[in-house]
C-alpha cells in the first residue's frame, strides 16, 4: 500500500516541469480498509528514508464505516469487530456507503519563487 502511495506521488511529482517541494499528503482512509494509520505511518516513515519524500508529513484522515438497510431505508453505523448487520432488524450488512476509501486527498506543495498549493490526484 505505501509503495503504491509512493509510486503515484513520484509519477506526478516528476511530470511537473520544476519539481515541487511537497510539504504533506494527506490521505483518506476508510474504517473499513483494515489497514492501520499508525503501521501506514510507520512504513512511510521508512520508505521516505532517502528520497525525494524526505521530511515530508503524511496527514492521514479516517472515514467511519457507514452502512445502508434496504429494509429500514437508512443508513447505519455498523459496530466493527462484531457480525455486521443492521442494528434495528438484524438484516447482514448489504451496502457500503463510506469505509472502503484509501486514496490521497491531495498534496499540499510549493515553489521556492511561490505560494504553496493543493493538487488532488483525483483517483
Ligand atoms: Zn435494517
Amino acid at each position: 500500500m505505501t509503495k503504491a502511495l509512493i509510486i503515484t506521488v513520484k509519477d506526478w511529482w516528476e511530470s511537473q516541469p520544476v519539481p515541487p517541494q511537497i510539504s504533506c499528503i494527506h490521505l483518506i482512509v476508510g474504517k473499513f480498509t483494515c489497514v492501520e494509520p499508525v503501521s501506514l505511518q510507520f512504513a512511510f516513515n521508512v520508505q521516505k528514508q532517502n528520497t525525494f519524500l524526505e521530511g515530508v508529513e503524511l496527514a492521514i484522515q479516517e472515514t467511519p464505516l457507514i452502512a445502508f438497510c434496504h429494509h429500514c431505508q437508512q443508513d447505519y453505523f455498523p459496530e466493527m469487530g462484531c457480525q455486521y448487520a443492521c442494528p434495528q432488524c438484524q438484516y447482514p450488512m448489504e451496502d457500503i456507503r463510506s469505509g472502503r476509501e484509501l486514496k490521497i486527498d491531495r498534496i499540499e506543495y510549493s515553489f521556492e519563487t511561490e505560494d504553496s498549493a493543493a493538487y488532488a490526484p483525483n483517483l
